[in-house]
């Protein structure tokens, strides 16, 4: 590991379990064969993929064949959108999604708009939980594609993806979900939360990076966004990441195996955080408190100080934090996620995330809640609008 101390950004990215690493390392030596080959060696390659499809597939209690590798999460999310606008065109012009998607999904939504296609970004209430009778309502003839994620990835909230499914069913509309936050931390089933579509990633899951799943139910069609060899059952060309696909498998594997146990030891940590923060520091809210969502997120607003300035000061304590996603913390615009919750802007800049995952310990924890309250106390000493509130 590197200097990082104290990581508190799971939902940004996780270390590989050395156990997944363990089951790659072979495939990048001795098994490097194309799976595609002929000969006797690139057989145990392709034995390896569909060991790793098997155990992926029983992670989302799908079928083996309606599980596709792909580059990632972002090109998941991707293909189930231009997938399907691809192929449904003439049917219709409309899609539909929430306000808090991950870039991945709006901004292929943006890109789309851009191209003529009419889009509906749902609205959500100050919990980030989308209405399902918001959803009917903004159902058209020429509605082709539903998407709303899973789990959000800045304040963990759970949207209610089984009653979504059944309204877009009712008027025969595709239904796809980003699941990259919900897969590997609580039980996923596509069968019973009956999605046609499914996206996740590997690097969320202690898997390695560059290497995602596309889940799609048989009977669904949809175009390929990527020509060539004819992999992935036509669906996505290329010759195989083998070592990521073995990573994604074995993370896959490991999940079922202790996701249950990760959430008894984790969420209580979690909760720690949460009561200490309000207990040590004044002025501060929960973004997105509800029941309703990941028991290792937390996202809350230190008022009247930037986020990115706490971010400076407890990188310096040797905390990894976010403020929001990853990829908006690096711009100054507040988070879109907070914003949608109706947070004043002022607000949205103030907020820190802190996600929790396999290596925190209770040490991390109260080591957090030791240096937190002073960072704020001293950067708020400094907010010309501390005195002024
Ligand atoms: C991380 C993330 C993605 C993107 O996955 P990559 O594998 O990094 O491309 C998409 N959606 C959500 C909700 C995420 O958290």
């Amino acid at each position: 590991m590197n200097s990082t101390k104290y990581y508190f950004d799971y939902n940004a990215t996780t270390p590989t379990d050395s156990r997944v690493l363990e089951a790659m390392l072979p495939f990048f030596s001795d098994n490097f064969h194309n799976p595609s080959s002929f000969y006797r060696q690139a057989g145990d390659a392709r034995d390896a993929i569909d060991k790793a499809r098997e155990n992926v597939a029983k992670l989302l209690n799908a079928d083996p064949k309606e599980i596709y590798f792909t580059g990632g999460g972002t090109e998941s999310d991707n293909l189930a959108i231009f997938g399907v606008v691809s192929r449904y065109r003439e049917k219709g012009n409309h899609i539909i999604t929430s306000a808090i998607e991950h870039p991945a999904v709006l901004k292929s939504f943006e890109f789309l708009a851009k191209k003529g296609f009419e889009t509906t970004l749902l609205p959500v209430d100050k919990y980030g939980l989308v209405d399902p009778s918001d959803l009917e309502k903004s159902i058209k003839d020429s509605t082709i594609l539903i998407t709303v994620m899973h789990a959000n990835n800045e304040i963990g909230t759970l949207q209610p993806i089984t009653q979504l499914a059944k309204i877009a069913h009712k008027k025969g509309i595709y239904f796809h979900t980003d699941a990259v936050q919900a897969v590997g931390k609580i039980p996923v089933d596509v069968k019973a939360l009956d999605v046609d579509m499914l996206s996740f990633s590997s690097h969320k899951i202690y898997g390695p990076k560059g290497i995602g799943v596309f889940y799609k139910k048989n009977k669904v069609k949809i175009d390929p966004m990527i020509f060539g060899g004819g992999h992935e059952n036509g669906l996505r060309a290329g010759t195989e990441n083998v070592p990521g696909i073995v990573g994604i498998g074995k993370a896959a594997e490991l999940a079922l195996l202790e996701m249950a146990d990760e959430e008894k030891r984790i969420r209580p940590l979690r909760d720690k955080i949460q009561k200490g923060i309000i207990e040590r520091i004044p002025e501060i809210l929960i973004n997105g408190d509800t029941d309703q969502k990941l028991y290792n997120t937390l996202n809350v607003s230190l008022r009247y100080i930037e986020g990115e300035a706490i971010l400076a000061m407890m990188d310096h304590e040797g905390f990894s934090l976010s403020s929001g996603s990853a990829c908006s913390s690096k711009s100054l615009d507040p988070s879109h996620v907070l914003l949608a919750l109706g947070l004043k802007h002022e607000d949205a800049h103030g907020s820190l995330r802190i996600s929790l995952g396999k290596y925190n310990t209770e040490d991390d924890v109260d080591h957090l809640l030791d240096v937190l309250p002073g960072v704020a106390a001293h950067l708020r000493r400094m907010s010309p609008f501390w005195d002024k509130k």
